[in-house]
């Protein structure tokens, strides 16, 4: 996905940048780097790959090296960032989050007019670069990023640092998330509200679809008015978001209760605890939990101390060995036991596959999966993601695959809990997996969940309904 964090202050911004930054980690996997500026040292710029270490290790030996009042940090998910370019309106450093599906028609474009790109790495030209051209082609900061706006396919959300200001920019349809935070003497911008709180930053306002803001240590001035038409990321509640965030105003982890509590409506089915799966799966079930007034347990724990996050090791052998040393099952709780157990989503399911037949190898009796929100048919095309979402990889064709014998069966009859497909696809999907039993958020209750109307939420995939 990405993420990225800025702030802009009377006094040195360098602690707020590193610690404003590392609260993105969550939200990537491969790189990170921060700018800073001051009219002495110009911009002071670091990227170091995340493949092998934390951002705070990577980054915390050399923070006395920097100095100034504004800067820009990005955990990035795919390419070296942030980008600093010389233009006709001056040097400026830009950070993305974004997906741009026509990357290769922008790069012909270019090549075209006989432009270069310098910041090549694994065969593909970066994004951000390409970003930061697009920029450099407007009169004003403004017209350039609304010149993005008009070229990118995709989703592009933008920090732009320039010498005397930070400029925000959320994406055209406002898939990503910008929140602006306020504290005496400065101000900082986010992808997750939740770096703000213990940096002191009161949340101040949540930018609109397509919104663009200048931002200096005195205020923030509007120089773009937000769109009507938005389409939020309806996934960001579900699964990737942190959960003391907030987007639209809807806090991460209310929602994620609200959609536990909705799975726990109508269903009967007898357990001994509800679990979450670690660790997205947990704030839904608490809401299951404190719905049906069973117990709330911990079948197997995170080992914490040396695997507090995943980190995304090259072979699958090896994301499959450590997906499972770092989860311990308790026989005490799980033998004999029938649990509920509550996840985010089911991508391909082969982790899942593997953790319940470890939970059946320790004796448990029954195991019921309920899923967070409703079964994934249709891949992303807007958002970048690690975990893989090709369409053939969904445990969702798979199924479908193996009941029609073709994989050229058009899904929107599997999408629909009215149609009997769906039925067959989901109990398809349970038995390859091992459950006892498995349920799916309706999306109808997803979005309830969320609180916003559906046209103002992506919910592509689930009914394949957004566009570019
Ligand atoms: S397709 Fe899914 S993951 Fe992608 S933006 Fe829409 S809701 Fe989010």
């Amino acid at each position: 996905m990405s993420g990225f964090f800025g702030s802009i202050s009377k006094t040195s911004c360098v602690h707020d940048i590193f610690y404003g930054t590392d609260y993105h980690s969550h939200l990537g996997t491969k790189r990170a780097g921060i700018v800073v500026y001051s009219p002495e040292k110009g911009f002071q710029r670091a990227i170091h790959s995340l493949e092998d270490g934390y951002f705070r290790n990577k980054f915390e030996s050399e923070l006395n090296e920097y100095s100034g009042n504004q800067g820009i940090g990005v955990i990035s998910d795919t390419e070296p960032q942030p980008i600093l370019v010389s233009t006709h309106m001056g040097r400026f450093a830009v950070a993305t989050v974004s997906r741009i599906a026509n990357i290769a028609e922008l790069e012909e474009r270019y090549l075209k007019q006989r432009r270069t790109f310098s910041e090549l790495s694994h065969g593909t030209i970066n994004a951000t670069e390409l970003v930061a051209m697009l920029i450099a082609e407007g009169e004003t900061v403004t017209s350039g990023v609304e010149n993005v706006y008009e070229h990118v396919k995709g989703t592009c959300s933008m920090l732009i640092l320039l010498e005397d200001c930070i400029v925000a920019a959320r994406d055209r349809l406002g898939r990503t998330p910008i929140v602006i935070g306020k504290k005496e003497g400065a101000y900082g911008v986010a992808f997750e509200s939740c770096a703000f709180p213990n940096l002191n930053f009161e949340l101040e306002k949540f930018l609109g679809p397509g919104e663009i803001v200048r931002i200096t240590a005195d205020g923030c001035e509007q120089l773009r008015k937000p769109m009507e038409e938005m389409q939020v990321c309806a996934f960001l509640w579900v699964y990737f978001g942190y959960p003391p965030s907030f987007y639209e105003g809807v806090n991460v982890d209310a929602c994620r209760f609200r959609c536990g509590a909705a799975l726990a409506r109508n269903d009967t089915t007898e357990a001994d605890f509800v679990a979450g799966v670690p660790d997205s799966g947990i704030g839904h079930a608490y809401g299951y939990s404190s719905a049906r007034g069973v117990p709330l347990m911990r079948p197997y724990v995170k080992y914490t101390p040396t695997w507090p996050r995943s980190f995304m090791p090259q072979s699958q052998q090896m994301r499959d060995l450590v997906a499972k040393m770092k989860l311990i099952p308790n026989e005490s709780v799980i033998k004999g036991k029938r649990g509920i157990f509550l996840d985010d989503s089911i991508v391909r399911g082969t982790q899942l596959k593997d953790n319940i037949r470890d939970l059946h190898l320790a004796g448990m009796k029954e195991v019921h999966m309920r899923i967070a929100c409703p079964p994934l048919t249709y891949p992303c095309e807007f958002l970048n993601f690690s975990r893989s979402r090709s369409s053939m990889d969904l445990a969702t064709h798979i199924a479908v695959k193996e009941l029609e014998g073709t994989d050229e069966t058009d899904l929107s009859e599997y999408s629909d809990p009215c149609n009997g497909k769906y039925h067959a696809m989901v109990e398809q999907i349970r038995r390859r997996l091992g459950l006892t039993t498995l349920r799916y958020q309706k999306l109808c209750d997803l979005v309830d969940a969320i609180g916003l109307p559906k046209e103002k939420l992506c919910t592509h995939c689930w009914d394949g309904s957004s566009h570019f």
